[in-house]
């Protein structure tokens, strides 16, 4: 299922842009990039 824009940005500012897993700083224009290169999936922050 794809999250639309606004829906990722919610699901971004509940976690401070952090990814649950590591605790690492994600960006938000990262969104779907490869993890290590500060990009995110909505599993990995919000789960
Ligand atoms: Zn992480």
């Amino acid at each position: 299922m794809a999250y639309s824009k606004e829906e990722r940005r919610e699901i971004w500012k509940k976690t401070d842009g952090r990814c649950h897993l590591c605790w690492c700083n994600v960006r938000l224009k990262s969104y779907g990039a490869v993890h290590e290169r500060d990009g995110w999936e909505v599993a990995e922050v919000a789960a």
